[in-house]
């Protein structure tokens, strides 16, 4: 072997190596954002493992093109940071929809790159990259409307007769083209262009009639979509770390979807097909009973002499950014030997986890908060359950109506403890649209007004009692 030849051979051998490292990283990164404990470490360690891959991949051998990469990087990373750094944790989900669409994007554009420059042949290669490039492309499409509905730049669902025809004429309008890419020899470039065009159409056909409600779920799929096409992408272009990488973010994603649509007791195809959520009030349920108010002094009195109160937070915590006050009430309840747990539905808030994050970011220690198995037994043992900007969660007619569009979806048991308090701003229905049968029960009184005002009132009146 040549000097020149072993060279080039032990730079291929550290690409792969270094490939193999980043690899290790994100595998590693993923595993500790399955804790919230060690969540922000493995956002670190996935960081590490995509600067790995972007540096190596930057020194490949024939590389150019250096100014153009340069000029890129360096707007992209001014336009993530300033973003991470002001979005807000309640528009998170339209912030995930955003980079998870251009992730699916790059895919698409990676497909678009090699099958243009290939024109065709090359077998499984080519078949592989035409796949990443369909599912791609979708996935770029269908997030951008999402991120435009979850942002309310796209108020209403579009929705008209025909629209599932639509799709399946989309679908196969993408496919074919993508076939006869990859059997006729040579290929062409109208079938690039046909393959992606659809694919593009095909993507915001899907997700315009899907309400903004469910755009989470949709995300999620999407996300699971991005990492196929990385992965598929990754084989064309004989790439082990987008193949590890689009793999195990095709598989998170998938999970998370599932998880998702059972904690919702939903099937993914009532979230892609029915519009949840967007019939609003004429979803509502007849509940009998009247709203019986209560002022934060009693509730004070109530709390501080109690023996247990479960805390069951919700989307209206985060929009009030509650958290803070709720800890500190919880931390004078805790010194006067008041026990004290917070329960957390797996869908409580836009996203999952959700309220573990606003928690964490409080400094609720992890052994205080109980999931919904783990939970659920206990309100009957609890004298208060507070409830603080929640309400499709522990909406009891999911245990009982069968109409309702929340049946069967499990929720927290909060209608068994003794008293039940509920903060709120107003009338406010929750996500799904339809009224709350447990804000009429005889134990249940409601503490009107913004979260974090009520919060900081309620530690007043715990103070007062000395
Ligand atoms: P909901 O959306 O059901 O209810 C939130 C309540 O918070 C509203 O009734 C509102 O009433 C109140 N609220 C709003 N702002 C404030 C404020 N500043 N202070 C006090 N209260 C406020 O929330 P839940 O967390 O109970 O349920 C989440 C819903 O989201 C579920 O239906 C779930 O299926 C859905 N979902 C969740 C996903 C996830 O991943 N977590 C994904 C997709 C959907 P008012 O206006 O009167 O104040």
């Amino acid at each position: 072997m040549s000097g020149a030849s072993s060279g080039l051979w032990s730079a291929g051998a550290l690409i792969q190596a270094s490939y193999f490292l980043t690899a290790v990283l994100f595998i590693m990164g993923l595993k500790r954002m399955s804790s919230p404990v060690s969540a922000r470490s493995g956002i670190v360690w996935a960081g590490a493992g995509m600067l790995v891959a972007t540096v190596v991949t930057l020194a490949y051998p024939g590389m150019s093109n250096y100014p153009l990469i340069g000029a890129a990087i360096v707007l992209g990373a001014a336009l993530a940071w300033w973003s991470g750094k002001r979005v807000a944790m309640t528009n998170m989900p339209q912030m995930i929809a955003l980079y998870n669409g251009m992730g699916g994007g790059a895919a698409a554009s990676i497909a678009a790159v090699e099958l243009y420059r290939r024109g065709g042949g090359e077998g499984m290669s080519t078949a592989l990259a035409v796949a990443g490039g369909l599912i791609g492309a979708v996935s770029f499409s269908g997030s951008a409307i999402a991120f435009g509905k979850l942002q309310g730049l796209i108020q209403r669902s579009i929705r008209f007769r025909g629209q599932q025809l639509l799709s399946v004429l989309l679908l196969i309008g993408a496919v074919l083209p993508g076939v006869l890419e990859v059997v006729r020899p040579g290929g062409s470039a109208q079938y690039v262009t046909g393959l992606l065009s659809g694919a593009l159409l095909l993507g915001l056909a899907m997700t315009l009639p899907i309400g903004g409600a469910d755009m989470p779920v949709v995300i999620s799929l999407y996300n699971a979509l991005t990492g196929l096409a990385v992965g598929f992408e990754g084989f064309a272009l004989h790439n082990a770390a987008m193949i590890i990488a689009g793999t195990v973010v095709g598989s998170a994603g998938t999970l998370l979807t599932q998880l998702m649509a059972k904690a919702m007791n939903r099937s993914l195809g009532n979230v892609l097909f029915s519009g949840f959520g967007e019939s609003g009030g004429e979803a509502a349920g007849a509940v009998s009973g009247s709203l019986k108010p209560i002022e934060s002094p009693d509730v004070g009195v109530m709390l501080a002499f109690a023996q247990k109160v479960i805390v069951v937070p919700g989307y209206g915590m985060a929009v009030a950014q509650a958290q803070h006050k709720i800890w500190e009430l919880c931390q004078l309840l805790i010194e006067r030997g008041v026990t004290v747990r917070f329960a957390i539905h797996p869908v409580a808030g836009r996203m999952p986890g959700h309220m573990n994050v606003l928690l964490a970011e409080a400094g609720v220690p992890y052994d205080l908060i109980g999931d919904l198995e783990e939970i659920n037994g206990e309100f009957e043992t609890a004298d208060v359950a507070l409830i603080i900007g929640a309400n499709d969660v522990v909406n009891p007619v999911a245990r009982t109506e069968k109409s309702s569009p929340i049946y069967g979806m499990p929720i927290l048991n909060a209608d068994r403890a003794r008293n039940v308090i509920v903060i709120k701003r107003g009338k406010g229905a929750g996500f799904s649209g339809i009224e709350n049968a447990l804000f009429y029960l005889d134990n249940t009184r409601m503490l009107y007004g913004d979260a974090q005002k009520v919060g900081a009132e309620l530690i007043q009146a715990v103070k007062a009692l000395g």
